[in-house]
C-alpha cells in the first residue's frame, strides 16, 4: 500500500502495541515507527526484535512528530500517559488506545485533552493471547480480526477514518458502536469468560486433592481454563475498569448456576437436557459463523 502517514507512535510495545507495530511496518502504512514505555529494557528489545524503528523512554519526545499516537498501556496507566503526552502533541496528531474498557478511557482522555479531545479516537482490538509482553508480539495477531472503535460525539470523523485505516492496513475488520454498549457487550463476551477461568482455577487449587485435580485434568479444564495464564495486572484493571456491567454479569452468572444447582438438587434431568441443549445450539451456531 502506498505510506499513508510519517510516524505512528505506540507507547507501550508489548503484545497488542508491539503486534500493531509489526503488521504496519508490513503493511507500508507508516514510513517509520516510534516506541515508547517506561522500561528502557522493554524498548531496546522492542529495537533489536525490530518492531520498532526508534524509541524514546521520555513520552512527550516520542509523540511530538507523530501523525497517530497508539496507547497500549495497562487501563490504569492510560490517564498518566495521556497527561504527559498532551502538551506534546501536535494539533494534527490522533491519538487512540487499545484498552479492553472504554467509557473510563474516554473519561480519562477527555480530562486530559480537554478541547483538543476530538482528536482522541477510542478503540479496541478484539484480538489477543493470555501471553504479553514484546516477545509474544506477532504479525498477524490482527488478521480477520475485529476492531471496535467508539467515538465520542465530539471526535473528528477524520481521526476515526485515520484510526480505522491504519487498523484495517493492520488487517483487521473496524466497527463501530457506542462506548457504553462495547462495555456491556465485552463484559459477556470477555470479562467474564477470564473471571471464570481465574475463579475456577483458583477453587480447584484451594481443594486438598489439588494435586490428583491437576493430574487428571483433561482437555475441557484445559479449554476453558487456557485464560488464566492471562496477566493478573491487565484483568485487575478491567475488571476495575468495567466494574458495573461486569457485576451485572456475574449476577445473571449466578442466577444461571442457581437454575443448574436447582435442577441437579431436584435430580430435574429434564431441565438440565433443556439447558444444555439451549447451550450447545448456541455454541454450534457461533462455532459455524
Ligand atoms: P502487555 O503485553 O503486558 O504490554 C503492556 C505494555 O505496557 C508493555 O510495553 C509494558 O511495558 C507497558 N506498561 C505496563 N505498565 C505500564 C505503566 N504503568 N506505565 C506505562 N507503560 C506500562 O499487555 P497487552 O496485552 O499488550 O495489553 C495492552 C493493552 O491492550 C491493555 O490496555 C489491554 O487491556 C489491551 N488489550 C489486551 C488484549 C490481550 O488479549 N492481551 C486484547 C485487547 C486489548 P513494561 O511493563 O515493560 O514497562
Amino acid at each position: 500500500m502506498t505510506v499513508k502517514v510519517q510516524t505512528v507512535c505506540i507507547i507501550g510495545t508489548g503484545l497488542i502495541g508491539g503486534s500493531l507495530a509489526l503488521a504496519l511496518k508490513k503493511s507500508g502504512f507508516c514510513q517509520r515507527i516510534v516506541g515508547a514505555g517506561r522500561t528502557e529494557t522493554t524498548l531496546m528489545k522492542a529495537l533489536e526484535l525490530g518492531v520498532v524503528d526508534h524509541y524514546e523512554t521520555d513520552y512527550a519526545e516520542a509523540v511530538k512528530d507523530a501523525d497517530i499516537v497508539v496507547v497500549a498501556v495497562p487501563l490504569s496507566a492510560m490517564k498518566n500517559v495521556f497527561e504527559k503526552i498532551a502538551p506534546a502533541l501536535s494539533s494534527t496528531a490522533v491519538v487512540t488506545d487499545a484498552g479492553s474498557a472504554k467509557q473510563s478511557v474516554i473519561r480519562d482522555a477527555q480530562a486530559a485533552f480537554g478541547e483538543s479531545s476530538n482528536r482522541f479516537v477510542a478503540g479496541h482490538p478484539i484480538a489477543g493471547t493470555e501471553k504479553s509482553g514484546v516477545t509474544a508480539a506477532f504479525t498477524e495477531l490482527y488478521e480477520n480480526r475485529k476492531v471496535i472503535l467508539t467515538p465520542a460525539e465530539n471526535t473528528d470523523s477524520d481521526a476515526v477514518n485515520l484510526v480505522s485505516e491504519m487498523w484495517q492496513a493492520a488487517g483487521a475488520e473496524v466497527e463501530s458502536m457506542s462506548a457504553q454498549h462495547h462495555d456491556m457487550v465485552l463484559a459477556g463476551t470477555s470479562h467474564l469468560p477470564h473471571i471464570l477461568a481465574f475463579g475456577l482455577v483458583d477453587c480447584l487449587n484451594n481443594l486438598e486433592e489439588v494435586d490428583e485435580v491437576f493430574r487428571f485434568a483433561a482437555g475441557g479444564f484445559r479449554d476453558f481454563t487456557r485464560i488464566a495464564s492471562s496477566d493478573p495486572v491487565m484483568w485487575r484493571d478491567i475488571c476495575l475498569s468495567n466494574r458495573e456491567d461486569i457485576l451485572g454479569m456475574i449476577k445473571k452468572y449466578e442466577d444461571q448456576l442457581q437454575m443448574i444447582s436447582s435442577a441437579l438438587q431436584d435430580s430435574d434431568g429434564d431441565a438440565l437436557i433443556e439447558i444444555f441443549q439451549r447451550a450447545k445450539k448456541a455454541r454450534d451456531q457461533f462455532s459455524n459463523q
